[in-house]
Order: structure tokens, then C-alpha cells, then sequence
């Protein structure tokens, strides 16, 4: 996904999706999408889609998932971006999105629990442009599709796909490999290429590198599970202090590929998929960050 263009905006699909009638999600449930006759998606239904899509009530989260700021019932155009911001709503309302679909939301366990300063600033900017926030951080991860790390390692050429590294009882990585195993820096070249960053490496693993895992975000502690699993590499978005000792002595490559970076696929897949399947405009903002 490396060179796009930072924005870019979904067609309107309204023929075709109302010629194909009700769209089968991968998860066996059937959602009628807007019919022709309707101009957008009704928030509702659209959340219901996502919630039904994602498996977003399974397992343990630091943050509600789905709908966390009510805004217009109606939509037409879908912002999607990682993380929820300021610079970000601005941004939607300047193209006029009903909606953003973020991975990232507003309310995480431990930030506090009042209305004011920056997040009095955020929540009330959303609500004066009544604009809809929807999140999802781990059904985002884990989903074997749309996820980051599906995506990621599809993209990377992976195969053999695997539900690796657990969170909370649930898998939301994905390991894989190689069947002709790839010389260290080609892998290397190929990580930077896809998360558009030159990715912090500590090269402790073998030369010609076959068995992979990824997990987004800050997962640094899943290189103890990608070490018992006996793997070449393995992917997150962070770096701490003990990684580089961990991996030296254990005889594995650590890539930090950046936790924004790692993060941004998944989201934009499923714009794509939404473009697709509803009578919407998706646009992606990139608001890139280092970490
Ligand atoms: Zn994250």
C-alpha cells in the first residue's frame, strides 16, 4: 500500500450494490445495503454491519467498541484515519463527513473520565458538526480480513496464514512464512516498502528469513511468543528497552515497524470494502506519526 497518495476517495457504488441485492459478510450474516432509492447509509444500520462484521463484542478491549460519539443519522461521506484527534475532525469536516471510522476512538480505560480540556475540545467539536466517531482498536487488529495484521501479512507475501500472538484469551496476530525463504534484506526492504518507514531492526535472527510474526501497535511483548514459536522475525509497531537483549540472545530478528504505521491498513482495507458494499464516499486521512 506503500506510494498512494495520502487521501483518496471511494467511488459511489449505489447500481451495482442495489443490482446484487443483500451483501453476504464473511462472518455468515446478511446486511441489506441502501437501496437506490436512498442517497447514503443509515448510521445505525452501518454500525450494526461493522459490530456483526468485526465480532466486536467478543473478547476483552481498553475502549468501547462501535458507535462513541452520535452525530448525524445519516451518511453520505466516511472519513477513516487511525487515530481520533483534533486535527482529524477538523479535517472531516472540512470535506463534510456525516462519519469517521477510526481504530483509535476517544475513551480508554485510564484517561480520565471528564468533559473538559482537550477532551471537552474533542468531544464538543464532534457533536457542533454532528459528526458520527465510530472505533474499533482490537477486533481492527485481530480480524482475518480487514485486521492490520491480516492485511499486512498478505501484503508481505506471507503464507501458510496463522492466528498468532493472544490478547486477553483472543489471537490478533497472524504468523506465516515464506516457502523459499527470503535473504534478510530483502525482508527488510519489503517491511519499509509496505508501512512507508524505515522500521527499527535488531538483525538477531538467520540470514534467509522464512517464518514471520506480526502483531500492530505496541505488542513488544509478544517476541516471547514469537520465540517459543521458533520464528525467523518478528513484527510490531513498538520498541522498549529489553527487545534488543531479548532478541540478541535468542537468535531473532525484532522489527519495529511503527505502531501509526503498522495500524493504517487495516482501516483502509475496510473503507475499501465499505466503498464497495455501501452507497458511500471513503476517503483516508493520513495524519502520519512516527511512533
Ligand atoms: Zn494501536
Amino acid at each position: 500500500m506503500a506510494g498512494r497518495s495520502p487521501i483518496w476517495v471511494g467511488g459511489r457504488l449505489s447500481v451495482i450494490v442495489a443490482a446484487m441485492g443483500a451483501t453476504a459478510n464473511p462472518m455468515g450474516a446478511a446486511v441489506e445495503p441502501a437501496t437506490a432509492s436512498e442517497d447514503g447509509v443509515d448510521r445505525d444500520r452501518l454500525v450494526a454491519y461493522l459490530d456483526d462484521l468485526l465480532d466486536a463484542k467478543a473478547g476483552k478491549d481498553y475502549c468501547p467498541n462501535g458507535l462513541q460519539v452520535e452525530g448525524r443519522p445519516r451518511i453520505h461521506r466516511l472519513v477513516t484515519a487511525v487515530s481520533a484527534c483534533q486535527e482529524l475532525f477538523t479535517r472531516a469536516e472540512e470535506v463534510q463527513a456525516e462519519a469517521l471510522l477510526v481504530h483509535h476512538g476517544l475513551f480508554w480505560e485510564g484517561s480520565p473520565r471528564q468533559l473538559t480540556g482537550i477532551q471537552y475540545a474533542r468531544v464538543s467539536q464532534l457533536i457542533r458538526s454532528g459528526t458520527n466517531l465510530i472505533a474499533y482498536h482490537l477486533p481492527l487488529d485481530r480480524h482475518h480480513t480487514y485486521g492490520n495484521n491480516a492485511v499486512a501479512a498478505e501484503e508481505l507475501g506471507l503464507e501458510g496464514l496463522e492466528p498468532f500472538g493472544s490478547h486477553a484469551g483472543l489471537h490478533i496476530g497472524y504468523a506465516g512464512s515464506y516457502p523459499r525463504p527470503l535473504p534478510w534484506a530483502d525482508f527488510v526492504a519489503r517491511c519499509h516498502a509496505l508501512f512507508d518507514q524505515e522500521p527499527l531492526v535488531f538483525p538477531y535472527g538467520p540470514q534467509q528469513v522464512a517464518k514471520v510474526g506480526i502483531v500492530s501497535g505496541a505488542s513488544e511483548s509478544d517476541l516471547h511468543t514469537a520465540i517459543a514459536a521458533g520464528l525467523d522475525a518478528f513484527i510490531t509497531g513498538e520498541a522498549t528497552e529489553w527487545v534488543m537483549n531479548v532478541a540478541k540472545e535468542a537468535g531473532i530478528h525484532f522489527l519495529s515497524c511503527g505502531h501509526y504505521a503498522t495500524e493504517r491498513l487495516g482501516v483502509r482495507a475496510l473503507g475499501d470494502h465499505l466503498a464497495q458494499s455501501f452507497d458511500l464516499d471513503v476517503e483516508f486521512i493520513d495524519i502520519p506519526n512516527p511512533v
